[in-house]
């Protein structure tokens, strides 16, 4: 018999399977799904069994022996292996490193379920290892670290598990079980019973239940205002599903994760909540994860991989705030949870719910253009609250009028009243530390990362710091390269928002909250909790106090520039600033206290801005698509991009210009040149990162088949030619991040 291995090393060129003899001990032990032991090269490495064969006369020739089996498994279901190898066909990924985010727990989990191993003294030990190096290696870490698992003890003594085998056959290792960890404790929450439903919101969920009902899959999008409670119409649709049977999965962004959103769910479902996301230890996550498989846990509330839950049959998948980048990946696998939530969606016939106030421009098109989605407005706030008024201050005028400071006089004006009535305050700055740079004024030297292509951020502590890789130094006095002393600091970020509010309002308690102060764990909740308490009058932050906070107390939003997203140089740009402004806006007005919102601009005639301060997605739509038709982007197009690093410029651009000029010729040949277009290989955006330099090559075509097909092609071809470049090539379709 022969093994078909997929390697565990995630390279492109290894990316298929090698075929291996099964030895006639290992017979029967090694079933499709195995985790085994295969030397390959010179090493001793890790494969999955994708397959069985049974070879013909004529052996391949050099065919090698499986070393050992490690877990007879099976560690991945047939399913999962197609899943992975959906996502490597779709975004060009190995196979491995796809299968390997699938079933990832699965691997923790076999681990804390084995036992662990104890040495037993046998007399005339030295005699027995006389030829055996490896086992004597093994005995010798096993004496000095007992209690290891098999896998443990092979990796710590540096030897094959089938040496470990070899002693425990002997019987001078015994196994005993290690002791369990704690199951992952049950929050204590707050009551919270199931509202009756709107008429828009049973609207929404009828047609929900409907599809449901009749087990057909179908994606709706629920393009709901903040406020109009689309978690109520998600219970709803869970509990329905429950109902027949079937289970539930809920993706939220890591960021949305709230405890109102947690205690919702855990009053709603109680134990059958099972809670999945990053900040889980192994453990915990193993334990979730069994919690699930046995069919005790039939709620998934989860961020990104939670996705890969072993949710047997689930009837409805929703993915909240579709919108939200975050939801890509930014490592191998660059996988979008909401792309790949509609392939299992597809496959396991459910009823997929993409949930947003501010959905993608691509989601929204697919409803409302293409009619591939079913579109379910909810036009009003619960209780018929209204939506906050938002006025805009054109921050030219200010100028004019003399105000060179960070606050228009409207905003002090209304901070003012707010702080008088007891009210509440949220500002928004989407960039975090003090000042964004410093230059010389005399020779106009910017300080900048010695590591990175980025100017240092200047924090209050005086040290400046790189937001990229943490290099930090003492701010200078002189100029390094002219010794002048005349330093200046531009640019505004949370820290001097902070510090000028104190400075105006030495009276009103204050709390910042963006990743520099979030950083520990823990930290994020303790200010929510101190400014939802009412400790705080006025909350400072970044984009992290966008989402999920409801506080009736917030009565005023400031938005400090709004300018800050709208001149990225991304096409998303416009489509980000609307999501952000009308987010920010959403975390106010929702009591009878109503509220306001106040932006503040240098472009008070964008039509993002104009249309986020009338609350009117579908006008900003509807000019957002006639720009991205105009410009041939997404969804008229499916975008890919090539990004290219490595530590010698040289070798960075050129693997760059070679795999543009691979993939011309490849358009060329294949007559695409209407269909595909390709910008030329240049440095990209943030040129250097931890001493890595980066070009970038972006392309676009009509179909995505025809865009992988092209990459595909275009990186063999690369191989082929230059089998040991240096460079690296990342590989990202239909990336949500061009920087
Ligand atoms: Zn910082
Ligand atoms: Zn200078
Ligand atoms: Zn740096």
């Amino acid at each position: 018999m022969h093994a078909e291995v997929l390697i565990n090393l995630p390279a492109r060129r290894l990316d298929r399977t090698f075929s291996y003899r099964i030895p006639s001990e290992l017979e029967g032990q090694v079933i499709t799904g195995s985790l085994v032991q295969i030397s390959f090269g010179r090493q001793n490495i890790e494969g999955y069994v994708t397959g069985l064969s049974d070879p013909d006369e004529s052996e391949p020739e050099g065919i090698k022996d499986l070393t050992a089996v490690i877990d007879k498994g099976p560690v991945f279901t047939h399913e999962q292996l197609n899943l992975a190898l959906w996502m490597s066909s779709y975004y060009l990924c190995p196979t491995v490193s796809a299968l390997q985010t699938i079933i990832m727990p699965r691997l923790a989990h076999s681990s804390r379920q084995a036992p662990g191993l104890w040495p037993l003294k046998t007399p005339e030990i030295e005699s027995l290892f006389k030829r055996a190096p490896s086992q004597k290696a093994a005995w010798e870490t096993a004496l000095s670290q007992p209690g290891l698992t098999r896998l443990e003890l092979a990796a710590a003594a540096k030897v094959s598990v089938s040496a470990i085998d070899a002693l425990t056959a002997k019987g001078m290792l015994t196994a005993k079980k290690r002791a369990g960890k704690n199951p992952f404790p049950l929050n204590n929450f707050i009551e919270s019973r199931p509202f009756d439903l709107t008429a828009q919101q049973k609207t929404a969920f009828d047609s929900i239940f409907d599809r449901l009902k009749k087990k057909e899959h179908q994606v709706f999008l629920l393009n709901g205002i903040t406020g109009s409670g689309k978690t109520e119409v998600y219970c709803h649709g869970v509990s329905a599903a429950l109902g027949m049977g079937r289970q539930a999965l809920i993706l939220v962004p890591e960021i949305a994760l709230t405890p109102q959103m947690l205690n919702t769910f855990y009053s709603r479902f109680g134990e059958q909540v099972a809670i999945l996301h990053s900040r889980l230890s192994d453990g915990e996550r193993h334990d979730e994860w069994m919690r699930i498989k046995e069919g005790s846990a039939n709620v998934v509330l989860g961020t990104r991989s939670a996705l890969f839950a072993p949710v047997q049959n689930p009837g409805l998948i929703v993915i909240d705030e579709e919108h939200e980048p975050s939801y890509k990946q930014e490592e191998s696998p660059r996988y979008h949870a909401r792309t790949t939530a509609l392939e299992i969606a597809r496959n396991k016939g459910a009823v997929a719910v993409l949930g947003s106030a501010t959905p993608s421009v691509e989601s929204f098109f697919s409803a409302f253009c293409a009619g591939a989605y079913q579109l379910l407005t909810i036009s009003e706030r619960v209780e018929k609250r209204s939506l906050p008024q938002v006025h805009v201050v054109d921050m030219r005028k200010e100028i004019k009028k003399g105000n060179q400071e960070l606050f228009s006089q409207a905003l002090l004006t209304l901070i003012k009243n707010r702080l008088g009535k007891n009210e509440q305050i949220i500002l928004f700055l989407n960039r975090r530390g003090f000042s964004t740079f410093i230059s010389c004024r005399e020779c106009g030297q910017v300080m900048k990362c010695p590591h990175c292509d980025i100017s240092l951020t200047y924090h209050i502590n005086g040290r400046l710091i790189c937001h990229y890789c943490n290099y930090t130094a003492g701010a200078p006095r002189f100029c390094p390269s002219c010794k002048s002393g005349y330093m200046s600091y531009f640019g505004t970020g949370t820290q001097k928002i902070e510090f000028e509010i104190k400075r105006l309002f030495p009276d009103a308690r204050v709390l910042r909250m963006d990743s520099d102060v979030t950083s520990r764990k823990g930290s994020h909740q303790k200010i929510l909790d101190a400014f939802c308490q009412g400790k705080a009058d006025i909350l400072i932050g970044t984009q992290m106090i966008a989402k999920g906070l409801d506080i009736p107390a917030v009565t005023l939003v400031g938005v400090v520039n709004a300018d800050l997203t709208l001149y990225m140089p991304d096409f998303r740009a416009a489509e980000r600033t609307f999501q952000l402004l009308t987010q920010v806006a959403g975390r106010t007005g929702r009591s009878d206290r109503g509220g306001e919102v106040l932006i503040q601009t240098h472009s008070p005639e964008h039509f993002a801005i104009t249309s986020a301060s009338e609350h009117d997605y579908q006008s900003f739509f509807e000019q957002e698509i006639k720009n991205r038709e105009i410009l041939n982007y997404p969804p008229f197009s499916f975008l890919g991009r090539f990004l290219v690093t490595g530590t010698v410029q040289m070798e960075v651009e050129n693997t760059a210009n070679t795999l543009y000029s691979i993939m011309s010729k490849i358009v060329n040949s294949e007559g695409l040149y209407n269909q595909v277009q390709i910008f030329n290989a240049v440095p990209a955006p943030v040129s250097r990162i931890k001493n890595r330099h980066r070009w970038h090559l972006i392309f676009k075509a009509l179909q995505i088949k025809q865009l992988q097909d092209i990459s595909r092609a275009c990186l063999n071809e690369f191989d082929r030619r230059y089998p040991s470049a240096k460079t690296r090539i990342i590989v990202d379709i239909e990336p949500q991040n061009m920087f």
